[in-house]
């Protein structure tokens, strides 16, 4: 049974904070939306961004047996046949006749119709692929999908990155991409859309290699990136799938989960897939996709372990994590690589000259030194600066007063505590930076 854990009013306060403060607004706004779609505006787009970010240095340039991937979103037909989407991506779903909704029928424990009352019908098949057609004619021969995951881009592209990057087993293949589900049951804001960005490894193994040693690795290692970018540890769980309940292709799966405010659900999953995808592409194209190993002298099809993150889950569980109130203050949490603005840079009084243009120097000078996104503000009083940008995450705000004008310091004012210190202008570039 799943563990219930409901932050009172938690998801009511994210979501309207997110479109508030302009993270995240309801798709398609103006025309009165489309329902579960969601847009990222321009502080989510940098949070997204970060996260993005921080997972490929940490996946990617962290390491030495990494290689990074971008494959088209619409790919031949042939690869959803031979990964056995095209038959096998189904739900099943059962339907009210009465009121014909359609829901997913292991989501549902009722007999009657949750929004009516009426009688359901048995469960039937329903394809969760989105379908296209390429060229100017809509029929079967044009037609494919639009990827449910990312994964068989990287399948699909083995051989090439084996032809042309000679990669010494093991070694993985990493992409970050949209994919697309029709979902019958979408929902909880961003956790579940039908429009989703993956970030997705193929970890490629020789069959003799110990896989378990390698699965517990990427475990351990991915679980550390979350508690790196401020999912809290406390509420992230390790759930072993039980064998009859494992997917055809995997040999082991761990769901991690994580205590959403409605409740704790998957939040990333990691399987071991073992040759299954390299060996039915094989199959289907006819072309070898066998690994030669220049020391053994043998050849064979890889097996994989595939740590599979979705980045709008991610991102909400790194907004659950950092959500704060304290006493009449809303504040984000957020850690200072992921958070969307590194700094902001305040003249006491827009109206004094002397303290804005040496306000707009520390600026100039931040942002100069790359540290990332900085805010300026010089609206209003201090406070409501303050205010506002602890609603958005902001770690450090610097303020220009009269005193910098004889001394040449600033205060520096900490998003979580509140507390201010005086440093150095020449000093707040290096001091963010050692902060980020
Ligand atoms: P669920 O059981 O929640 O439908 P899944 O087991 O089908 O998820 P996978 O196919 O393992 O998901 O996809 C890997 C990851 O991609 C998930 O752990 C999740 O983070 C993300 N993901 C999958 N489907 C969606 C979706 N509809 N919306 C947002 N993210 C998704």
């Amino acid at each position: 049974m799943e563990q219930k854990n409901i932050q009172d009013g938690l998801m009511d306060k994210i979501t309207a904070l997110a479109k508030r403060r302009g993270f995240i607004y309801p798709g398609s706004d103006i025309y009165g939306g489309l329902a579960n779609t969601w847009d990222f505006g321009p502080l989510g787009t940098e949070l997204k961004n970060n996260i993005k970010q921080s997972w490929w240095k940490t996946f990617v340039h962290g390491r030495d047996d990494m290689y990074g991937l971008d494959a088209a979103i619409i790919m031949n037909r042939r690869v959803w046949q031979a990964s056995g989407h095209e038959k096998g991506f189904n739900d099943p779903l059962v339907e009210c006749k009465k009121c014909h909704q359609r829901f997913r029928a292991d989501e549902i424990e009722a007999k009657e119709c949750p929004a009516c009352g009426g009688a359901l019908m048995p469960p039937r098949q329903f394809n969760a692929m989105f379908r296209t057609y390429v060229g100017p004619v809509e029929d079967e021969s044009g037609l494919t999908y639009l990827r449910p995951e990312t994964a068989q881009g990287i399948f699909a592209n083995f051989k090439n990155v084996v032809d042309t990057i000679a990669p010494k087993l093991p070694f993985g293949i990493a992409q970050i991409g949209k994919a697309f589900r029709n979902e019958i049951t979408p929902g909880n804001f961003i956790f579940r859309t039908r429009e989703f960005e993956q970030m997705e490894i193929e970890y490629f193994i020789n069959p003799d290699d110990d896989w378990k040693k390698h699965f517990e690795r990427w475990l351990k290692e991915t679980n550390n990136w979350l508690d790196s970018i401020g999912i809290d540890k406390k509420h992230v769980h390790d759930r072993d799938i039980p064998k009859d309940e494992l997917a055809h292709y995997s040999q082991r799966t761990v769901d991690v989960e994580f205590d959403f405010p409605f409740g704790r659900k998957e939040l990333w999953g990691l399987a071991y897939r073992t040759d299954f995808d390299l060996k039915a592409h094989q199959k289907e194209s006819g072309v070898n996709l066998e690994y030669f190993d220049s020391e053994t002298k043998k050849r064979f099809i890889p097996h994989v372990i595939e740590p599979s993150l979705g980045v709008e889950r991610t991102a909400l569980a790194v907004l659950a994590s950092a959500y704060r109130e304290d006493k009449d203050r809303v504040y984000l949490d957020f850690s200072p690589p992921i958070a969307p603005y590194k700094a902001a840079v305040f003249p006491l009084l827009a109206n004094k000259p002397g303290l804005v243009k040496e306000a707009r120097a520390l600026y100039e000078d931040l942002k100069k030194a790359g540290v990332g996104l900085v805010a300026w503000d010089d609206r209003g009083n201090i406070g409501k600066r303050y205010y506002a940008q602890d609603e958005i995450g902001t770690p450090f705000c610097f303020t220009v007063d009269f005193q910098t004008l004889e001394d040449g310091t600033v205060t520096v004012r900490d998003r979580n505590t509140t507390k201010q210190e005086r440093i150095a202008m020449r000093d707040v570039p290096a001091y963010v930076d050692g902060k980020i």
